[in-house]
């Protein structure tokens, strides 16, 4: 695997087999450099149309990266995300809980500046609007991290997850540690903050096979063994899809037990690709397999469900 990954490599002053690791957590910056230039790469294939929305995410993520290098969140902030993790989203003081967080709405703010140049007129309206009122903002917050997408306009909801994953990445890299919510084992949804992957990678180099999910909010990647369904753990009616061959490097993995599918990227084939930025530019195996009546559990934070 080329050093071009964010994923830190094993220490290899440990002798023997080494264990897996259950959690692997984000080095930001790499991470953040690495989409940011996927984005890009995509923008150009993807054509005029489609590659416009590619670059202006590839912006919002420099925009991160920026933010993360100037302007990190607050031990204060770090804290009050953690304790926000820990007691869950359900807590019906979220709202109240988030708005006394500065970091993440500072954020929100500095990535509307930064992407109003690349955005319709209408677009760059309803971002700033939708940051005018604090109280309001924050009820949109929490609908995102309790899942009712459907409640918040679909512009906004990407700014406002970008917004929001910048913190709660920092905060969770800084702590190091689970919450407890959900073991990783099991674990469908992040065992550090509770939001649902992105997707299922299989990493190359020395974690050869290994097969991680990764965090859609805070970037951490969990561990699951293959084989088994990552929505209802049965590994009877597993099948992996992809459009040409079988090495293919993108790929879906379909369980007929619960009819639900997450899409595998082959890192060990291909070490390029980008969970985030090639979910989105691999839509079309999505539709394939939505008319087969599968039904996707994994989130892309650049296209949030209606
Ligand atoms: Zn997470
Ligand atoms: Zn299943």
């Amino acid at each position: 695997m080329r050093r071009e990954s964010d994923i830190v490599p094993l220490d290899k002053r440990t002798p023997g087999v080494p264990t897996i690791e259950p959690l692997i957590f984000p080095v930001l910056d790499a991470l953040y450099a690495r989409r940011e230039k996927r984005l890009n790469e995509c923008a150009t294939t993807e054509g005029e149309d489609e590659g416009a929305y590619f670059r202006f995410l590839s912006g919002l993520v420099g925009t991160q990266r920026n933010i993360l290098a100037n302007n990190p969140v607050s031990e204060q902030d770090a804290v009050a995300i953690c304790k926000m993790m820990e007691s869950g989203y359900d807590h019906p003081e979220l709202e109240s809980r988030l708005r006394e967080i500065a970091g993440w709405q500072n954020a929100y703010d500095a990535l509307v500046q930064a992407g109003a140049a690349d955005l319709p007129e209408a677009a760059c309206a309803a971002l700033k609007n939708a940051g005018q009122d604090r109280e309001s903002l924050s009820i949109q917050a929490a609908h995102l991290l309790r899942g009712d997408y459907g409640q918040v306009d679909a512009g906004v909801a990407v700014v406002l997850w970008a917004a929001l994953s910048l913190c709660w990445a920092q905060a969770v890299a800084s702590s190091q540690s689970e919450t407890g919510r959900q073991t990783g084992a099991q674990a469908t949804l992040c065992p550090c903050c509770g939001a649902p992957p992105v997707a299922s990678l299989v990493l190359g180099g020395d974690r050869e096979g290994l097969r991680y999910l990764q965090c859609s909010l805070c970037e951490t990647r969990w561990h699951r063994v293959r084989g088994v369904c990552v929505e209802c753990g049965a590994s009877g009616r597993l099948e992996h899809w992809s459009l040409d061959d079988v090495k293919a490097p993108i790929q879906i993995e379909t369980c007929g037990d619960c009819k639900t599918y997450i899409k595998v990227f082959r890192l060990d084939y291909d070490p390029h690709l980008e969970a985030a930025a090639d979910d989105l530019g691999s839509l079309t195996l999505d539709a394939a397999l939505e008319q087969e009546g599968f039904t996707r559990i994994a989130l892309n934070p650049f296209s949030f469900p209606a």
